[in-house]
Order: structure tokens, then sequence, then C-alpha cells
């Protein structure tokens, strides 16, 4: 029989304390959580859990304190800010996400009652997958859920290892609905299927290119990216962030997509700027970037070249800013992407920490059938590959 993975609503939760791991790893400033997106994203399967009259043990990871305490990666502000969305529930935060103090918090709740664990990345064993660490974290949980999509691609303990010890697993809400949407994009888009790159590197991005070579009718790629491959074609992209080390891998891919028959369309026209502060852009032809500038966005002949591929689609997939749009002054291209992205006549995906961000600023998010909260764990699902999250759910 084949391995499948059960949604959170199959499991049996009344009285089991319940190990839900949630991404939480939310942007933090003076210790008050300044985005909730991720909180909030996670309330259907903690809500769903409690009125089961599960004993919700809550689990995250938040930044990056390498291995060890550190004070202001606390989930102290993320609890607080929990606590007042779920309104009447207490929500416990224990002092350390294993040991004494976590057990007895852990042993004395009662149904309906949420533990938060701190941290877990105060830990070394979180991410070297340690199974007595897992063993520790959850070890004594009945049930496991993951509705943590965001952390799905690293096999760290709380996704991988304790899973395993656990039988009565599932997916939660969000993680399903991540699933689901990226498995339409993954087999049987319908046609045409258009993907738009963008964001800082190549090199980042590789894996998925090549994958969605296989699929798409056309690439359209923007972006300090799309300099590389401007290079890669021999034109001089000025002082223009771009990949020296990537041209070849740039060719590759532009005759990989010629032999598909996939149409990869690259900028023609350019937004630059002296400097990533600049504050006047000036659109150029792609082929005469002058050599003291910077390409720091798509050009308006190139947004209406890309619109044009995506008012007609039937399947869009988009990760990575189409240029530098934390400054506003190179941000229109980003948002002609995003609105067009969005009022396709079909599905839409936008993944990536930065692309979501940018149409968060925007108020676009409404408007994509799927907002992703994953960004590496989304372009590796797409990409095909296993998210060891998500192999570890499945019974
Ligand atoms: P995502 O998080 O959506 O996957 P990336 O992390 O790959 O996206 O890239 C986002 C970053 O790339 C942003 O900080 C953006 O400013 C930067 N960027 C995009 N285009 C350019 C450009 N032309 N020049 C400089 N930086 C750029
Ligand atoms: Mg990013």
């Amino acid at each position: 029989m084949a391995s499948t993975i059960r949604s959170i609503e199959e499991l049996t939760l009344e009285g089991v304390t319940t190990f839900i791991r949630v991404d939480f790893n939310v942007p933090l400033k003076n210790g008050e959580v300044t985005d909730d997106t991720r909180i909030r994203a996670a309330l259907p399967t903690i809500q769903h859990a409690l009125r089961e009259g599960a004993r919700v043990v809550l689990a995250s990871h938040l930044g990056r304190p390498k291995d060890k305490v550190v004070p202001e990666l606390s989930l102290e502000p993320v609890g607080a800010r929990l606590a007042e969305l779920l309104e009447d529930v207490d929500v416990r935060l224990t002092d350390d996400c294993i040991g004494d103090g976590a057990r007895k918090v852990i042993q004395d709740l009662r149904d309906g009652q949420v533990a938060l664990l701190e941290n877990l990345r105060f830990h070394p064993g979180e991410k070297a997958n340690d199974v007595d660490f897992a063993r520790e974290l959850g070890g004594s949980c009945g049930a496991y859920v993951n509705d943590a999509f965001g952390a799905a691609h690293r096999a760290h303990a709380s996704v991988s290892a304790l899973p395993g010890l656990i039988k009565e697993r599932a997916a939660g809400f969000l993680m399903r609905r991540e699933l689901e949407a990226l498995d339409k994009l993954r087999t049987n888009a319908p046609r045409p299927y258009i993907a738009v790159l963008g964001g800082a590197k190549v090199s980042d991005k590789i894996g998925v290119m090549e994958a969605l070579l296989e699929k798409v009718d056309a690439l359209l790629v923007g972006g300090a990216m799309a300099n590389t491959f401007l290079a890669a074609r021999g034109l001089n992209v000025g002082k223009s962030i771009f990949e020296q080390d990537k041209l070849a891998l740039a060719r590759s891919l532009m005759s990989t997509a010629e032999e598909k028959g996939v149409d990869l369309l690259l900028p023609v026209d350019v937004r630059v700027g002296d400097s990533t502060e600049a504050s006047e852009p000036q659109v150029t032809s792609a082929d005469a970037i002058p050599s003291d500038a910077m390409a720091l966005d798509i050009g308006p002949e190139t947004e209406k070249r890309f619109r044009e591929r995506l008012r007609r689609a039937q399947a869009v997939f988009w990760n990575g800013p189409m240029g530098l749009f934390e400054n506003a002054a190179f941000a229109q291209g980003t948002l002609a992407v995003a609105r067009a992205a969005a009022d396709c006549p079909g599905f839409s995906v936008v993944g990536g920490g930065d692309s979501v961000a940018a149409i968060h600023k925007a108020n676009l998010g409404g408007r994509f059938d799927h907002v992703s909260t994953g960004g590496g764990a989304s372009l590796e699902y797409l990409e095909g590959r296993p998210l060891p999250g998500v192999e570890a759910l499945r019974t």
C-alpha cells in the first residue's frame, strides 16, 4: 500500500498531548512581533486541536541563535501575541524547550490548554536531527502535527526525527494547503504555465529553474539574476550585481530552454541608478547599460512583455522580486509583475520571503490563489525534491 499523509482532522485528539510544529519565525523589533502573519497562519490548526480537546504543545525555531541561548531570540513576544490572538486560552511559555521545566509544564497541561516551548534552536540537537533530543522534546506526546511548511525542507529534529517516534502523525491545515497548491503546479499544471523568477542570485535557484524548464511554457527572468543572463549573452551590465562564475551555467540554462521549446524572456530594458541608494531611476535598453550604472529594476517595455505573457496564463509560479524593491524608486517592476500574476485568469502562486514581503507591502496578498509561507521549502518542493518534514509524516 502506498504511504499516505494524514490530515489533522483524521487524528483523535481528545485528551491527547499533541505536539504541533509551527513556524513562528517572525520578525521582532524591540521585543515585539512586527509582523504576525505566520502566527495567524497557524491559528486554524491550533484552534482545531483545542476544539477537539487536545493538550497542545507548540514548538518553533526563531532566528539563528547558533545552538545556544540568545535572550533576544526568546519566543516570549511570540507567546504574548499568540495569547492575544487566542483570546481566552492560557499560553504557557517554557523556560527551555527540553528539561525538567518543560516536562513539568507539559505534564500539567489540561485539555484545551497550550504550552509554547522555548526556541528549538537554543539546542544543537535540533539542527543535528538528534533522536535523543527529539525524544526529550516530544517523546511523551501522543500525537504529532506539522504545520511548519517553511521548515519542512530541513532535516531537523522537530520536523524529521520526532515524527518518526510518534505513530499518530499528520499535516496541519497550513501544511496541507501548501502541499495542495504546489502539487497542482508539480503535476499537470494547466497551460499556458508561466514561471517568473527574480531575486538576488541564479545560484540560489538553479535546481528550480532546471525543474521549471521541464514544465513551463515560458520563463520570465528579472531581478539581479537577470543581469547574470544578460552578461552571459555578452552584454555589458556595468556595476550591476551579477554572478561572474555563473555565466556558463546561465548559457546552459538558455540552451536547455531552447531545446525544450520554452520561451526564456530576459529584460529588454532596465531601470538603472548610480548606487542602491539612487532615487531617480533612468530607463535604458538592456544592451546599453552605462558602465558606471547598476541595473536595479526591469524597465517599462519589459513590464509590458511580462504582463502580456501573464495575461493569458492558466498557471503562474512567481518567486523573487524583479528589482531592488526595498528602494521605492526601484519597486515598480516587482509591483507590475505582482499585479499581472495575481490578475491572471489561472491559478497563481507566489513563494519566497522577499517576494511575499513585497506583495504584502502592496496589499496584493489576497489577490493570489496561494501565497506560500515557505521560501526555500516551496522551491525545493517544486523542484521535485522530497522534503524531510513531509516525508516524515507518511504513515
Ligand atoms: P526571495 O526571498 O523572494 O526568494 P531573493 O532572496 O532571491 O528573493 O532576492 C531578493 C533580494 O534581491 C531583494 O533584497 C532584492 O532587493 C534583491 N534584488 C533583486 N533585484 C535586484 C537588482 N537588480 N539589484 C540588486 N538587488 C536586487
Ligand atoms: Mg530572500
